[in-house]
């Protein structure tokens, strides 16, 4: 009997010590991003393995240049726009 209450209490132990290093691990991504601090290098591709679980991938307009979430893109020849009226201003000026 005194055997299964260790072990119960070891148990215990290692769960509360695994749940406070993930914590700890998790702490800096649940602040969210810090503007200008990670510039996106794999922008071209579909998607990023390295990808931070409850991030989204960020995307860049072809027009302007300004950076979305991918989420909200949209896509015109397989080019990523921040809106349907810059995708069209680009379609009218490859056009003539
Ligand atoms: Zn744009």
């Amino acid at each position: 009997m005194m055997r299964l209450i260790v072990w119960i209490a070891v148990a215990i132990l290692v769960i509360w010590a695994v749940r406070s290093k993930v914590r700890a691990m998790m702490a800096p991504y649940r602040e969210g991003f810090a503007p200008g601090s990670a510039p996106n290098r794999n922008q071209g591709q579909p998607q990023d393995a390295r990808r931070v679980p409850g991030t989204e991938r960020m995307s860049c307009c072809a027009a302007c240049g300004v950076y979305f979430p991918a989420s909200e893109a949209v896509r015109v020849d397989g080019r990523d726009y921040c809106s349907p009226a810059h995708a069209h201003q680009t379609s009218l000026h490859k056009a003539g």
